[in-house]
């Protein structure tokens, strides 16, 4: 035997780039343009609790999110930001010989969690328009993941087409991956599908819409079942996820639905008027129900504008890859920002 032939190989995600620069206008990983809730920093973290372990159950935040959304505290699993709570769903949920079923076109960060827990997969491809087609799921499955809004793309699937998913669907775990869902119209949301379907899962972030990606706070919403199997996996690998600061700071956050509002209307608001103004430039943006767009130019090539903007200090997201190279992915800033964005178009002649 040689240790080599032990040693796990595996092919990772990439995350969007963080500039050390000052002054670059930042739109390549969807982060919120405002800061969070003033409210978050109103609570102190005492220093001499810090010693202390943070409490496993993280019960202040689950008990805030189960009030906030009218659902029992054992429905509730909370973890470091939802790419950990995603990654520990597929090892607790995928462990069937069947492939697990994802779009062509979504979260990079989906394959490489099948690789690592040697799931097999099956990827479906979006239709001519990036929609996720639900009569191409048909057929057994290990299960189902999929973001909606969809990511890069941010399409909605309707929740009409969700439900029937799950109908067709009785066989496997059902994930819906909704990080971006509160910039999505009321009502999008499958939590409404909970009571009627014990095999979904439904993904949140406080990286998105509560402007807290710098904390790591992502949460899953499913039947009592699906989070005790969750919660089992979790304290057989890591049991103090959360640490203290997230723990307060994140409860803080579920308590100001004023500001939470505000600020999903201002990022909504200047979404439309972004994309108005980008068609004018004759960009076609796909219809967003996130905080950004995936749209691509008439006639210039999406490479040679990232690299334009780039240098101009703008950051966007441009993905090398089959069907999406002549797409941008462009997070939705302030007003401002976008308006830069806009100069920019004009300077380049768009
Ligand atoms: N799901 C999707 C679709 C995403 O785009 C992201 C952001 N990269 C995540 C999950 C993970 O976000 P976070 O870990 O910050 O909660």
């Amino acid at each position: 035997m040689n240790w080599k032939d032990c040693v796990r190989k595996v092919t990772p995600y990439t995350p969007g780039e963080q500039p050390k620069k000052d002054g670059i206008i930042k739109l390549n990983t969807n982060e919120n343009p405002y800061p969070p809730s003033p409210k978050v920093l109103s609570e102190d973290v005492e220093m001499k609790d810090l010693r202390k372990y943070p409490d496993p159950t993280i019960g202040d935040l689950v008990r805030s999110l189960s009030e906030y959304h009218g659902v029992k505290a054992e429905q509730i699993f909370v973890g470091v930001g939802s790419d950990d709570v995603l990654g520990m769903a597929f090892l607790t949920f995928f462990n069937s010989e069947l492939p697990i079923a994802f779009p062509d076109i979504s979260y990079s960060f989906y394959p490489v969690w099948a690789e690592l827990f040697r799931i097999p997969v099956e990827t479906v491809p979006l239709d001519e328009d990036f929609r996720i087609r639900i009569a191409d799921y048909e057929g057994e499955k290990g299960g189902i993941v999929f973001p909606n809004p969809n990511a890069p793309t941010a399409r909605l699937l309707p929740l009409s087409d969700v439900e029937a998913l799950l109908k067709a669907h009785p066989e496997c775990i059902v994930i819906v991956d909704e990080a971006y869902i509160d910039f999505a119209p009321e009502g999008s949301s499958a939590l409404s599908l909970l009571d009627s379907f014990p095999n979904l899962l439904v993904v949140r972030t406080f990286s998105k819409s509560r402007s807290m990606a710098g904390m790591r706070i992502g949460y899953a919403i499913g039947s009592p079942e699906l989070i005790g199997a969750m919660q089992a996996v979790k304290y057989s690998y890591n049991s103090y996820t959360l640490n203290r600061p997230s723990i307060i700071w994140g409860t803080r956050s579920v308590e100001d639905e004023a500001y939470f509002r505000e600020t999903i209307g201002k990022i909504t608001a200047t979404r439309e008027r972004f994309t108005k103004a980008a068609e004018e430039y004759h960009f076609h943006v796909i219809p967003s129900s996130a905080n950004f767009v995936f749209a691509s130019h008439e006639n210039v090539p999406a490479k040679v504008i990232f690299e334009t903007a780039r240098e101009a200090g703008i950051y966007f997201r441009y993905f090398d890859q089959p069907r999406i190279s002549d797409y941008l992915r462009i997070t939705i800033g302030t007003d401002e920002e976008m308006d830069k964005v806009l100069e920019l178009f004009r300077k380049m002649g768009l």
